[in-house]
């Protein structure tokens, strides 16, 4: 994902009067572009490429009189003006032919001077940011920047803009991991949790909190059920066969769309809150056979766990599998008996009592020994934690 951060920068009266010069160097050469693909329009001749402009706009134009003083800004400048014209006419183009979404977009028109003016540095101009702080930028200078908030990663290019009102921003884009923010260690180490996968609710994490199977896997299973059953009741090759199959394939994608983005919402605010996460290693097929109407749930499940992962590993979050046979809903949390309900008789038992006198909650019990035996894995060592 790449976002933008702006700050507010204080060049000198020298930077300035520097900066005022490559704003206009980067504008002519932006204008020339735009002025020579409207004299090869005038004229019939083909669209002339980028290389070819970046040839006799700059690399010749340099060594000429009239344009000389193009010598005294960055090349990186110079190019990413041309890049720039050169996105102007691509949407243009596509806004012509409708490729582009919204209003019609006239042809790019020239920059002047009395405008926003900008100038853009990738990497290769090796522009940086000093240990003093301050912005170096080649053949311009080091500016001074008001950094309001710290940089998360190193960027990939920075914007120099000055605004119609005289105000200089410095605009930087930085690849950002949409979990970098979560790789900051939690306040509290302790906030652990384990996860037990289940029938009646989705899943049960830490003090007995619910994640609830949400309605919509139901409803839309049903949905599903009908339509297809519609498409079968249809003459083959007939039109409204045709209509049929597109519905039931429009309610499997929305199915999809549907669960992908309930699992990210889960996933999201488990590892958001949660510093240690600890999962059975299901075998999720298993879990709910024998129920059709539940496959989207199924289905959800190794979704879950597989994103789930990947969100804990990339966040630097603590994460273990707990072995599918450890036997996390039979054992008592409170004296460790193997007394808990157990088979096919015992999916209905949601509350037992322990020999010890010990009164479990079915799900939360088995979060308390999943999270337990997680925690002995971290720390023996065994662990898949990466
Ligand atoms: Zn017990």
């Amino acid at each position: 994902m790449l976002l933008r951060y702006r700050y507010r920068i204080y060049p000198t009266r020298p930077q300035r009067t520097t900066l005022a010069g490559a704003f206009g160097c980067a504008r002519v050469v932006f204008n020339d572009a735009v002025a020579a693909r409207r004299d090869a329009h005038r004229e019939g001749l083909p669209y002339p490429t980028t290389a070819r402009l970046s040839k006799a706009l700059i690399t010749d134009a340099k060594r000429t009189s009239r344009r000389s003083w193009l010598a005294s800004v960055s090349a990186v400048v110079l190019q990413q003006a041309l890049a720039d014209a050169d996105r102007a006419y691509r949407n243009f183009f596509a806004s012509l032919s409708g490729r582009r979404a919204g209003a019609r977009m006239g042809p790019p028109r020239f920059k002047r001077r009395t405008g926003t003016q900008a100038i853009r540095f990738t990497r290769n101009a090796r522009f940086k940011v000093l240990d003093n702080g301050r912005l170096h930028l080649p053949k311009i200078g080091d500016l001074k920047v008001a950094w309001s908030r710290a940089l998360p990663a190193g960027p990939s290019s920075v914007t120099v803009i000055k605004t119609a009102t005289g105000k200089y921003y410095a605009s930087f884009v930085v690849a950002v991991d949409e979990d970098a923010e979560l790789a900051e260690p939690l306040a509290d180490p302790d906030a652990e949790t384990g996860i037990d996968l289940g029938l009646k609710d989705f899943a049960v994490l830490r003090s007995g909190k619910a994640i609830e199977s949400p309605k919509f896997f139901r409803k839309l299973e049903r949905k599903l059920k009908k339509a297809q059953r519609a498409l079968s009741r249809k003459a083959k090759g007939s039109a409204n066969r045709a209509k049929a199959r597109v519905k039931v394939a429009k309610i499997h994608e929305k199915i999809k769309d549907t669960r992908s983005d309930w699992v990210n919402k889960q996933v999201k605010t488990i590892v958001a809150e949660n510093q240690g996460i600890y999962v059975e290693d299901l075998n999720v097929r298993g879990l709910s056979r024998g129920r059709a109407a539940k496959s989207i749930q199924d289905a959800a499940f190794g979704m879950f766990l597989t994103r789930l992962e990947s969100k804990a590993n990339r966040a630097g979050r603590t994460f273990a599998k707990v072995d599918r046979y450890f036997p996390s809903t039979r054992l008592c949390s409170s004296c460790g008996a193997l007394t808990g309900p157990t088979g096919l008789d015992g999916l209905s038992i949601r509350r037992w009592r322990c020999g010890c006198g010990a009164v479990h909650d079915r799900d939360a019990n088995a979060e308390i020994n999943i999270r337990r035996e997680g925690q002995r894995l971290v720390a023996a060592g065994h662990a898949d934690t990466r």
